[in-house]
């Protein structure tokens, strides 16, 4: 099952992602967490994206397509997958379209995180909290935001076309997400 996890920050897109990879054994593949680990491995790539994320703008598209096309060939990848945090604009969309196509997949379905900004932005403030991640100070979070809006938002509309768009109430607990995803597999799977 190829599934991708779409919505703005504090949507809980991560959450649910790692709940889909352990019921139906599929990687979690994040390109935040990707980025995360170069970081902290301190390789030139690592801290050259490292500054990139902490001013809250996008690393660029060549770069994080080179990162997913070499993640979705591994063999662990083969059976399905669940994609959090790509694509972040219409370039890398087109970018995965073409890397499925060529290798004969396709999505089976793009889950929405409908939720209010404020909510949201809430969320990953109190994730900082929790967690101490170095981007998610309330600038960089509006930064974030603020691209998701102008680059990220206008995919919704590319995925809609295809039919298999899956909105989700992403204002809710976690299980009462969870509930309503499932259910959504359960149609796809
Ligand atoms: P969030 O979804 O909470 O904003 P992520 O953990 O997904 O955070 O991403 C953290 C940072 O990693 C982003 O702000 C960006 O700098 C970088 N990043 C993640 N995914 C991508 C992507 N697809 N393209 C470019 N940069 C990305």
């Amino acid at each position: 099952m190829n599934l991708l996890v779409l919505g703005p920050q504090g949507a809980g897109k991560g959450t649910q992602a790692k709940r889909i990879a352990l019921e139906y054994g599929i990687p979690h593949v994040s390109t935040g967490d990707m980025f995360r680990a170069a970081q902290a491995e301190g390789t030139d790539f690592g801290k050259q994206v490292g500054a990139i994320m902490e001013s809250g703008k996008l690393v660029p598209d060549e770069l994080t397509i080179a990162m997913i096309a070499d993640r979705l060939s591994q063999p662990d990848a083969q059976a399905g997958f669940v994609l959090d945090g790509f694509p972040r604009n219409l370039a890398q969309a087109e970018a995965l379209d073409a890397m499925l196509s060529r290798i004969g997949r396709g999505l089976d379905a793009i889950l929405f995180f409908n939720i209010p900004d404020e909510v949201g932005m809430e969320r990953a403030l109190k994730r900082a909290e929790l967690e101490g991640r170095a981007d998610d100070t309330p600038e960089v979070i509006a930064k974030r935001l603020e691209i998701y809006h102008s680059e990220t938002e206008p995919i919704i509309e590319h995925y809609r076309a295809t039919g298999k768009l899956v909105p989700l109430h992403a204002d809710r607990t976690v299980d009462e997400v969870w509930s309503e995803l499932s259910d959504s597999l359960q149609v796809v799977a």
